[in-house]
Parts: structure tokens; C-alpha cells; sequence
């Protein structure tokens, strides 16, 4: 894995997303499917982004993207010598800055335009966001092509012409088509099939080192995110609880949420697997609709304390780039 510089291309600072959920009797109830998210990513690093269905990750990822307008909160983008806080830009001040973070989707089906050529599709960002001529473009997109594993030949056909994998491809082709500072890359390998999901993690990987692109790899898949990540941050419930190098979260885990997800994610190795304790969790994730107070967890943590159920606990660093929001760091003194 290659080393990563410590300056930030995204910073996000209590980052919120609320959605308006009108129910008979509260008109003003809202989905707090983002609820509070610090984190950065760094330049030249993968970040994994984990959390069950529902945990706001996906949510995040189209916040960074502007998809959706965060209700409250920051994102402050690196790139070009300057520094912009994108969260509440409006759209004639964030068209020019939309090229700098780029998205692959996590359905290669519907995310491409049936009725455009692989080359319109791949070129469509040069066109918007770069100076290049025709024949300048059209000699990216072959550049691109073969960067990303298909042939110049494939330029000219229509994206029903190929297999999900493919289709997928197409898609990173696109996203890295403008050489964005960061890329979020929103559970990429989860529709396909699961005989192509390593190609495809592999690609990313490879361009990732090759390009020292910077990705947000958002997915639920832990032993995928261990592949490909430097660093791991764990969601739960529109927060991020936990965030480590990779090796250290999979290795030594402190929040209980981690550990529970850990405990639950297979390990290749038969002896291990057969020999290693899982922790059972109580009941579901609450709704984001009714978030409980105190730490969102404490209604499911088997080391819940007392406290729990009042005191949020911010994320505290507990180790070299280590961060866990948990009081029992703050007991521990940790
Ligand atoms: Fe569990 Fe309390 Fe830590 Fe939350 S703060 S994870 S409830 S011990």
C-alpha cells in the first residue's frame, strides 16, 4: 500500500442531514440519516466507510458529492491552492467546483445513460469541465479506457451492451475522467456479481495507487474495505463512532459497535473462524426518525453504563490516528 500525505483534500465538520418525515401528530418530524459527522479524508488515501443498512453512509457520501444539501455543518474542500467550504454553495457556485469530487455509483445499471455511447459518457466530464477539443477528448477517453481495462473498440457501443463489470468500469472511467481530487465511491462492488467483485476492487486499488487518487469507499462489506482502505471509520446511526488505520481497527477494535461488527464478519481462516467469540447484538438499529438520547448505542451495547443514556460522547483520540467516541475511553483515561 502506498504512503499517504497528511494534508486533507476533505474536511467535514459536524455534518447533518435531516430529511423532512411529516407522521400524523408531528408535522415537523425529520430523519436524521446524518447527524453529526466529523472526518477527513487525506490526500492519496483510501478511507473505508462501514455501518449496517441505514447507518447515513450512503447518505454521507452524496452529502460530499452535493447530491443533497447538508442542513447543517461543513465540508471544506482542498484543491486547486484554495480552500472552500462546498456544503451550502449554491449550484451556480459549485458547477465549477463539481469536478474536483466525482462519484461511482453502486448500480452500473441505471447510473449510465442508455442512450449515450460509451465515449459520450466518459467524455461528457472532459467537455464540462476541461478545455480539450474534440480530438483531445477522444484521446482521453482511449487513454481512459485502457486504464480502467476495456478496449478503444468499446468507445462507440451503448452501455446494454455490457456486463455489469464492465458497465462498472465505464463508470470509473467517467468518475476519473476530470482527475478529481477525491472520489466517492458509494458501495461499487455490492450489485455485481461475486465472481467480479475482486476484479473491480482490484482496479480501484491499482488506479488508486497508480493516480494517488483520494476515495471514500463506502460499502459493507468489512474484508473489502480491509483490502483496500489505509484507514476504517464506522458508522452508527448518522455518526461516526470509531475511526483507525485499518489494520489497528481490525486488529484492536475499542468501540463496542466495532467489536460487535468485527466479531460478526468471517475470517478466512478455518481455525479462527471456528475459535473466535461473537458478539450478539439486542434488537435492531433504532430509527433515525427517534434516535435515542445519550450515545446512540446504548440501547443495543452490552457495556452500557448508567451515563450512556444522557452523555453523547464526542470521538476522542485514543491512539496514533486512532479516534472512538465511547465514555469508557473517557474511564479508562485512554
Ligand atoms: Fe456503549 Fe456507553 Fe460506549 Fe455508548 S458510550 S458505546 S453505550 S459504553
Amino acid at each position: 500500500m502506498t504512503s499517504v500525505a497528511h494534508r486533507s483534500v476533505l474536511q467535514v465538520s459536524d455534518l447533518a442531514m435531516h430529511f423532512a418525515a411529516p407522521a400524523p401528530g408531528d408535522p415537523h418530524a425529520v430523519i436524521r440519516a446524518v447527524d453529526g459527522v466529523d472526518l477527513h479524508l487525506r490526500t492519496g488515501e483510501t478511507l473505508g466507510l462501514v455501518g449496517e443498512s441505514g447507518c447515513g453512509k450512503s447518505t454521507l457520501g452524496r452529502c460530499l458529492v452535493r447530491l443533497y444539501r447538508p442542513t447543517r455543518g461543513s465540508i471544506v474542500l482542498h484543491a486547486d491552492g484554495a480552500s472552500t467550504d462546498i456544503a451550502s454553495l449554491d449550484d451556480r457556485r459549485l458547477r465549477p467546483l463539481r469536478r474536483h469530487i466525482q462519484m461511482i455509483f453502486q448500480d452500473p445499471y441505471a447510473s449510465l445513460d442508455p442512450r449515450m455511447t460509451v465515449a459520450e459518457i466518459i467524455a461528457e466530464p472532459l467537455r464540462v469541465h476541461t478545455d480539450l477539443d474534440r480530438s483531445g477528448r477522444a484521446k482521453a477517453v482511449a487513454s481512459l479506457l485502457d486504464d480502467v481495462g476495456l478496449a478503444a473498440a468499446h468507445a462507440n457501443r451503448f452501455p446494454h451492451e455490457f456486463s455489469g463489470g464492465q458497465r462498472q468500469r465505464i463508470g470509473i472511467a467517467r468518475a476519473i475522467a476530470s482527475r478529481p481530487a477525491a472520489i466517492v465511491c458509494d458501495e461499487p462492488i455490492s450489485a455485481l456479481d461475486v465472481s467480479i467483485r475482486a476484479q473491480i476492487l482490484n482496479l480501484l486499488a491499482d488506479l488508486q495507487r497508480e493516480h494517488s487518487l483520494s476515495l471514500l469507499f463506502i460499502a459493507h462489506d468489512l474484508a473489502a474495505v480491509r483490502h483496500i482502505s489505509h484507514r476504517v471509520a464506522v458508522m452508527y446511526l448518522g455518526r461516526v463512532v470509531e475511526v483507525a488505520p485499518a489494520a489497528e481497527l481490525y486488529a484492536r477494535p475499542h468501540h463496542p459497535y466495532t467489536r460487535a461488527l468485527m466479531s460478526a464478519a468471517p475470517v478466512p481462516d478455518p481455525d479462527i473462524e471456528r475459535s473466535r467469540e461473537r458478539i450478539l447484538l439486542r434488537g435492531e438499529p433504532p430509527s433515525p426518525r427517534n434516535p435515542p438520547p445519550g450515545c446512540p448505542f446504548h440501547p443495543r451495547c452490552p457495556e452500557a453504563r448508567p451515563e450512556c443514556s444522557s452523555s453523547r460522547p464526542a470521538l476522542r483520540r485514543v491512539g496514533q490516528n486512532h479516534e472512538v467516541a465511547c465514555v469508557l475511553e473517557r474511564a479508562q483515561g485512554t
